[in-house]
């Protein structure tokens, strides 16, 4: 559950039932959210795109997915979304196999999923409040239930005051905030940001991390696809490169480039 909570014990709460019993020594265990185990991804023309890939991401974690254009990001991302289906090897999304769904339930499993591309791809006759509620109206969440959730991810965001403008009446920051207001209002499993800062200047991109880093800090794990070298750099998060469809680094508090 998001909460515009700015300070307080995190929201995840690893560990299984009676974890509270152990030693404070012992590690607990905490839950996985993604799992890639050998896959490969051949596109009908032949086109290698993921070769071998293995990637865990637990719970509460904040991913940067680098790497040069052609690499393969995407199509991972495809992948979690299931809009493509590994060719060999198993996507485990929150415990789920993505290769196996039926697809009556593709739906329901997308919305462990929230999601924000470089083009904020927001509904341009829709306010703000009406373009974040109509993610959760389509999911058939009750009308009582759409406001008060909307208003909670709208502080989130810092976008309280703007809530009735239409996105043309939004600086390209307050859009993309928009946006992720909108992939956050049904409590993602996982969140999802496709070079979210492409389109923007770097003191708005430096805005938009900065709250990408806050709504990790609430509990959401996140996964960044980015080509932001500085900012990459700077926030020193775990790096997970990508080079012609492998995974060439996966590192912890990492730069954008190997420093080794
Ligand atoms: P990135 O997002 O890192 O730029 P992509 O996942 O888009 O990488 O592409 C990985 C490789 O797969 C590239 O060689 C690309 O040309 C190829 N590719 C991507 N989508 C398709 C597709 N629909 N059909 C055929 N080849 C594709």
């Amino acid at each position: 559950m998001v909460s515009a909570a700015t300070s307080g014990p995190k929201a995840v709460q690893p560990g299984k039932p009676g974890a509270t019993d152990k030693s404070p020594d012992e590690p607990i265990p905490s839950r996985i959210v993604l799992a890639m185990q050998g896959v490969t991804k051949a596109y009908p023309n032949g086109r290698m795109a993921l070769r071998g890939v293995d990637l865990t991401i637990p719970e509460g974690d904040f991913v940067f997915l680098v790497g040069p254009s052609g690499a393969g990001k995407s199509t991972m991302i495809k992948l979690l979304i299931r809009d493509e289906l590994a060719t060999k090897g198993v996507v485990l999304l929150d415990g789920r196999d993505l290769g196996r769904l039926k697809r009556r339930d593709v739906p329901k499993i997308r919305r462990k999923i929230g999601i924000v591309f470089q083009d904020f791809k927001l509904l341009p006759n829709k306010s703000v409040r009406d373009n974040v509620g109509f993610a959760l109206e389509v999911t058939g969440a009750k009308r009582s239930t759409i406001a008060p959730a909307v208003d909670r991810v709208l502080r989130v965001v810092g976008l309280t005051g703007q809530a009735g403008q239409l996105p043309n009446q939004l600086s390209g920051g307050e859009q993309q905030r928009t946006a992720i207001a909108r992939a956050l209002v049904h409590n993602p499993r996982l969140f999802i940001a496709d070079e979210p800062t492409g389109n923007l200047d770097p003191l708005i991109s430096w805005e938009i991390i900065q709250l990408l880093l806050r709504i990790n800090e609430l509990g959401v794990t996140v996964l960044m696809a980015t080509h932001n070298a500085e900012v990459v750099t700077a926030v020193r998060k775990r790096v997970v490169a990508l080079e012609n469809g492998r995974i060439v680094r996966d590192e912890t508090g990492a730069a954008y480039h190997r420093e080794d």
